[in-house]
């Protein structure tokens, strides 16, 4: 590695320039956002299938916008991919509930 400041090489662990003194840059790394692609798969399959196709585009986004340096963008397309998830898993949820409703309605008929 080389000092930003001067040019002078430098060690890898030195945290100053042995030539300058300067303060050797580093860069912090990339932030970990969840992109929650996983659950937008699952409730896509088990529970509803627009609100989760919306997930998965949301999710597909949040790496490509991290990849691109554009962490605000990734970390609002991860909150997006996150709240329709729960959309698709509540709708999910709720006709689940509608089906046991009018099987139980239906059962008290007949019988
Ligand atoms: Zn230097």
């Amino acid at each position: 590695m080389y000092c930003t400041n001067c040019g002078h090489q430098r060690a890898d662990a030195d945290l100053t320039c042995t030539q300058c003194g300067a303060r050797v840059r580093t860069f912090p790394p990339p932030p970990v956002i969840p992109n929650y692609l996983v659950q937008s798969i699952l409730v896509t399959l088990c529970c509803c299938l627009p609100a989760g196709i919306v997930a998965i585009v949301f999710s597909a986004q949040v790496n490509s916008k991290l990849a691109a340096g554009d962490v605000a963008g990734a970390k609002a397309a991860s909150q997006n991919a996150k709240t329709w998830a729960w959309v698709a898993f509540g709708v999910g949820v709720a006709i689940a509930l509608v089906k046991v409703v009018l099987v139980a309605i239906a059962a008290m008929h007949n019988g």
